[in-house]
């Protein structure tokens, strides 16, 4: 990493190469001829999404700003989706014309969807600490974990843009063209993309099913291993019980076994609102820069 030169030098060495970004508004303390910490991690959080950029921004299209977070549904927070760190970590890109969001892996690669929001669509962005709250169509996305400044700053540059009808887009992870509703493929590209119905199938059979096929791997690996904990603990209580009392004796393990259904049902849902937050390919993923790209 270059040090000696200018702040400017040294956070253009660590921007990707391949996007434009209106400098003054990504680095808003360079005016005071400072690079921060924040301003370091910016630049690489850029250059690890270069490979989505590259292919998802129009070519006069400019980045203004990025930072990491996780996102939020609003209806999402009913169903503890908050509490679920491995599947909602996002890249948040505000562009000239659009934000961004790009589902990241913890080392903040590009992994499974995305999903844009035109500036014209927000209705309104407010938000304290180290929440955004946008709001558009009939939704509302919930970003947070933030750095409080960055959140405020990010606000600012969010204020007062004109509203048209419309929510959020989904991009296909392939060819990034942008669509209001989900598909089955892409109608540019003819990719196929997986079907939340059958992903909550999944998770209703067994929770972490849905997420695995999802391509929620650890998440899935947690889910699967919970389950399996609570239908020992049913088997566990259930063997004795109708041994000492025949019949009867299910009553006593009943409990659990509702306990365990109610689990099952609301995974399908909670999977099913994963699945439907984008769109997730069937036999890819994100580009990111490990691998070869197409
Ligand atoms: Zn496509």
């Amino acid at each position: 990493m270059p040090k000696g030169g200018s702040p400017e030098e040294e956070l253009n060495a660590l921007l990707p190469a391949s996007v434009a970004v209106r400098f003054d508004e990504m680095f808003p303390s360079v005016r005071a001829r400072r690079v921060r910490r924040r301003d370091r991690k910016r630049a690489e959080m850029l250059r690890k999404a270069e490979p989505v950029l590259q292919r998802a921004l129009g070519p006069l299209e400019v980045v203004r700003f990025v930072t990491n977070g996780a996102r939020q549904l609003a209806w999402g927070l009913v169903t503890a989706g908050s509490m679920n760190p491995f599947t909602n970590r996002t890249i948040f890109v505000l562009t000239d014309k659009r934000i961004l969001l790009i589902h990241t892996d913890s080392k903040q690669r590009p992994r499974l969807f995305a999903n844009q929001l035109p500036l014209e669509r927000i209705r309104a962005a407010t938000g304290r600490h180290s929440y955004i709250f946008i709001r558009s169509g009939r939704e509302q996305l919930m970003f947070h974990g933030v750095k409080r400044g960055e959140a405020k700053y990010l606000r600012r540059l969010l204020e007062s843009t004109p509203a048209k009808e419309g929510g959020w887009q989904n991009l296909c992870p392939r060819c990034f063209v942008a669509t209001d509703d989900a598909p089955k493929s892409c109608a540019r590209c003819g990719e196929t993309f997986k079907d939340p119905r059958k992903a909550a199938l999944r998770s209703l059979l067994f929770p972490g099913l849905g997420d695995l096929y999802l391509g929620y791997r650890w998440y899935a690996l947690l889910e699967i291993l919970g389950a399996a904990f609570l239908w020992t603990l049913f088997v566990v209580v259930l063997v004795p019980a109708v041994r000492a009392r025949g019949f009867s004796g299910v009553l006593i393990a009943l409990p659990v076994l509702a306990f365990v259904a109610l689990l099952h049902g609301s995974d399908a849902i909670l999977t099913r609102a994963k699945a439907r937050s984008g769109l997730h390919s069937l036999d890819r993923a994100l580009p990111t820069g490990d691998t070869e790209t197409t």
